[in-house]
């Protein structure tokens, strides 16, 4: 893997804070561990961070001691790091650096009904709801993130046409999905954004098929969907083949799917609101007489998260920016016959929008 540009991690804290004097929130507690780790660069399993107008606290427990100050040190961010063993210690570390006057702002999308009464008891002037102030961050990429998406995609499109002949070799959609995951941690990833799904003839009307121990045959369509992690960041690709011809329904129906990607990736520009693109990709199948079978949105973003801001939906009311990262991923699914879906990770820049996953797409291997 070739060198990746640095991560910017100690600027994240100072551009949330104008967003809380934004919101007037005093201090906000972050939770979601996704947050934790694009705010301070810690990447363990277990922290809390408090950030206020003057001060940030990152508090973790004895297994963190030592990584925790490295990962901190080496992203530059300015926060307090300290240590509670037990829960309970924890809890008194954030309460004494809690504002005198003002509520504590969580998570609302992150905390539990549990957490919230826990932290309302707990914190002198109780808590408030925060919006996904740091999802929103978050949203736009900068250099060094779009660098490790591209990084991710690159050794997903490496892994997967490398592997490409061995679906005629009469493997289970398992054993392939195994392959897979292999090869992408082999070229460098650190583990899958999510489980492959490989669909192959009828299993491919799910969308979210589990591989299974069905054998992959000749002259069906075989819906790969996959991605890896690189330093915490998600790729996320499918593509849909046939080993041989699948005869001419399949390949009506994929040129249907293809036409309907290309719709919507061509809409893919600062700008453009998320529910255009949508419209764009579900107009093609609509008009070839599948509107109810295109049965999921068109695109989400991507990131640290798999899914993550902002929504390529029907129902979206974002507009796209430069650093957006999504994907474009119609599909049509036929129960009982197939499915296709094709999708791609695409970064919006100045000038449009540039792919990120790049494996062909061709149908008939
Ligand atoms: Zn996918
Ligand atoms: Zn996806």
């Amino acid at each position: 893997m070739t060198a990746l540009a640095p991560l910017d991690v100690a600027s994240r804290l100072p551009r949330l804070r104008a967003r809380l004097a934004d919101e007037g929130i005093d201090a906000l507690l972050v939770t979601k561990l996704a947050n934790i780790r694009y705010l301070s660069g810690f990447t363990g399993s277990a922290a809390i961070l408090l950030v206020s107008a003057d001060e940030a606290l990152f508090v973790t427990d004895g297994r963190y001691t030592q990584r925790s100050k490295e990962e901190l040190g080496t992203a530059g961010v300015d926060a307090r790091v300290e240590i509670g063993l037990t829960a309970a210690a924890q809890r008194e570390l954030l309460v004494a650096a809690a504002p005198e006057t003002a509520p504590v702002a969580l998570e609302e999308h992150s905390v539990t009904w549990a957490e919230q009464r826990e932290l309302a008891a707990a914190f002198p002037n109780g808590v408030i709801p925060a919006a996904p102030l740091v999802e929103e961050l978050r949203r736009v990429k900068d250099l060094g993130e779009v660098d490790r998406i591209r990084a991710a995609c690159a050794i997903a499109d490496d892994a997967f046409q490398s592997l490409l002949p061995t679906l005629a070799d009469g493997i289970t959609e398992r054993q392939f999905a195994l392959k897979l995951e292999f090869a992408m941690r082999e070229r460098g990833a650190s583990g899958n954004s999510f489980d492959p799904i490989i669909a192959s003839g009828p299993n491919g009307s799910k969308p979210h098929h589990m591989p299974s121990d069905r054998v992959i045959q000749r002259n069906e369509l075989i819906v790969c969907d996959f991605g890896c992690i690189v330093d915490g960041y998600c790729s996320d690709m499918t593509r849909t083949v046939s080993i041989g011809d699948p005869g001419a329904d399949a390949r009506h129906l994929y040129d249907v799917v293809l036409r309907s990607q290309q719709a919507g990736r061509d809409r893919v520009s600062a700008g453009v609101s998320c529910a255009d693109i949508d419209r764009a990709s579900r107009d093609v199948i609509g008009d070839a007489g599948w509107a109810d079978a295109f049965s999921h949105s068109t695109g989400h973003g991507v990131g640290l998260e798999i899914h993550e801001a902002p929504r390529v939906a029907s129902t979206a009311n974002d507009t796209l920016l430069v650093g957006d990262v999504v994907t474009v991923e119609p599909g049509v699914y036929l129960a009982g016959i197939g499915g296709v879906r094709i999708e791609d990770t695409v970064v919006v820049s100045a000038d449009g929008a540039e792919p990120l996953t790049l494996t062909p797409k061709d149908l008939v291997l």
